[in-house]
């Protein structure tokens, strides 16, 4: 599953790709991608509008066009692809949907899982959209002090690596990288929220900045097949220590990493660094 780090990288690979081309025209293969809008309402939205920007919010993809903006949400294995017409990436039984460009390359949407969404808003509306307007400060935003994750955790009895994952708390923050977060700063993943004191959110805050800034730097963490783009493979997976670790040694203390699971999720922890506290 592509996390904030994967895809900012491929925000800048659209952006680097696409911006100032214009879409003329566009086809949509699989009709649930889209979550606000009829396939013919799309289609007439965007048709002749120039792409503007391409950004990314959190985990949201943000195309900006001249009257609209799409949001698009990767899931868990969708991608953007942008191909000669006659270049397939994948399976074609996986293209949810295609933009056409007036460089004459196709911007496609594939998706094995089919969990991907596109939504449409207008220029104005969009920051209101349920999918942004509830997300939680990015960590190094200014917004983003140990003094709000702290009120946050005060109100929480839930584990502290189930809070931190909630994108209203804090957006960004997924499974591999709040295992390692919770590993840089020493707290039991399943420490209830509201133990945390000030200086553990602190901590948590500048860990997450810190790891995030270097995933974004190395293109993310290329996990299973999930690549940003064809050719572009992300390097942080040579950073992790102690996702998907379970058994091999801490680097901190040699102790072997333990694996268990919080709110289902593949949890990975070294028992001596990270002692839960009664
Ligand atoms: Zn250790």
């Amino acid at each position: 599953m592509p996390e904030l780090p994967e895809v900012t990288t491929v925000a800048r690979i659209l952006n680097r790709e696409i911006k100032n081309l214009t879409i003329t025209d566009s086809m949509i293969f699989y009709t649930k991608l889209l979550k606000n809008v009829d396939v013919a309402g799309f289609k007439a939205a965007v048709k002749n509008q120039k792409i503007l920007e391409v950004t990314n919010q959190a985990k949201y993809i943000v195309i900006k066009l001249e009257n609209h903006v799409l949001i698009s949400h990767l899931r868990m294995e969708g991608k953007w692809m942008i191909e000669e017409p006659e270049l397939y990436s994948y399976d074609q039984k996986h293209l949810e949907a295609q933009l056409v460009l007036s460089n004459g390359k196709f911007a496609r949407y594939y998706d094995t899982r089919k969990f991907g969404t596109l939504e449409l808003y207008t220029s104005e509306t969009y920051q209101n959209s349920p999918s942004l307007a509830k997300l939680g400060p990015i960590p190094g935003e200014i917004r983003a002090t140990a003094e709000y994750l702290y009120g946050k955790t005060q109100r929480s009895r839930k584990a502290i690596k189930t809070v931190l994952l909630d994108q209203t708390v804090i957006a960004g923050l997924g499974n591999i990288y709040v295992n390692e977060v919770l590993f840089a700063t020493k707290i039991h993943p399943e420490q209830p929220a509201n133990t945390m004191t000030l200086q553990d959110c602190e901590n948590l805050m500048q860990a997450s900045t810190k790891i995030l800034t270097k995933a974004i730097e190395l293109g993310g963490t290329t996990i299973h097949t999930f690549k940003s783009s064809v050719e572009v493979e992300g390097n942080y997976q040579e950073h992790l220590k102690v996702h998907l670790r379970a058994g091999q040694e801490c680097v901190n203390c040699g102790f072997k990493i333990a694996k268990n699971f919080v709110n289902g999720r593949g949890t990975y922890y070294c028992p001596n660094c990270q002692i839960f506290k009664k």
